[in-house]
């Protein structure tokens, strides 16, 4: 099937509540204007260099997620046009992502990635450490970024019991914590599922599925 087969199927097979996040990363710009044209205009990319090079070249009403592990010196690069950052796992990251905001006078939507996986190569806060951030009195004082919610990786295997209880644990998580409301925190996202998982993640509460090689085929 063709990149538009791929992505008007996956599209007709969501819920009306999840929003679909396409993963562009190594991806040619010709391939990126083809979904574009075709109306779809959410990407996500996981660095840094290639989501500016991108955002450069392409139509300014994309909206650009950053879903990719975040260096606090690469901050000010995508500061100015970012629409959401999956992946913050620090204090220091959300107080620089405040301070490069607070120049562009903007306020940046933040997710605040949840380590659930096994493999240790992955990046996150494990729940406790979500939940002291979130009601911490440093978080309060971020005048320039919004917390929306959570994103979470599921473990790369096979048993897909495994992952599905991965992703309820963040949705059960993702629960507990919507209570807390401050003018800075606001939980509604939940970012979980790739193209190996979506499905899963969905079944399990995500609202917000980032996928890349289930429209573009393998990457390279
Ligand atoms: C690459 C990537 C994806 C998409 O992966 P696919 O398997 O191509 O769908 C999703 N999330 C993150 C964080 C990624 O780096």
């Amino acid at each position: 099937m063709s990149i538009l087969e791929n992505l008007h199927k996956i599209k007709s097979l969501l819920p009306s509540n999840v929003k679909l996040i396409v993963v562009t990363k190594t991806q040619p710009i010709d391939k990126l204007m083809g979904v574009y044209n075709c109306g779809h205009k959410i990407f996500g990319e996981n660095k840094v260099q290639e989501l500016v090079d991108k955002y450069e070249i392409l139509p300014k009403d994309i909206e650009w997620h950053l879903i990719g592990h975040l260096q606090t010196n690469k901050v000010k690069f995508i500061a100015p046009f970012v629409s959401l950052i999956h992946s913050v796992d620090s204090l220091k990251l959300l107080q620089e992502i405040n301070k490069q905001a607070e120049k562009n006078q903007r306020i940046i939507n933040c997710l605040l990635q949840i380590y659930i996986a096994e493999e240790e190569t992955k990046f996150g806060l494990n729940f406790q450490e979500a939940e002291e951030l979130l009601v911490s009195e440093e978080l309060k004082a971020l005048k320039n970024i919004k917390i929306t919610g959570f994103m979470g990786m599921a473990t790369n295997t096979e048993h897909t019991r495994k992952i599905s209880s991965e992703f309820e644990s963040l949705k059960l998580f993702f629960d507990r914590q919507k209570n807390v409301q401050h003018f800075n925190v606001n939980l509604v996202n939940l970012s979980m599922g790739m193209s190996s998982d979506y499905i899963s993640a969905i079944k399990n509460g995500s609202n917000m599925i980032r996928v890349g090689s289930s429209i573009f085929g393998e990457r390279a």
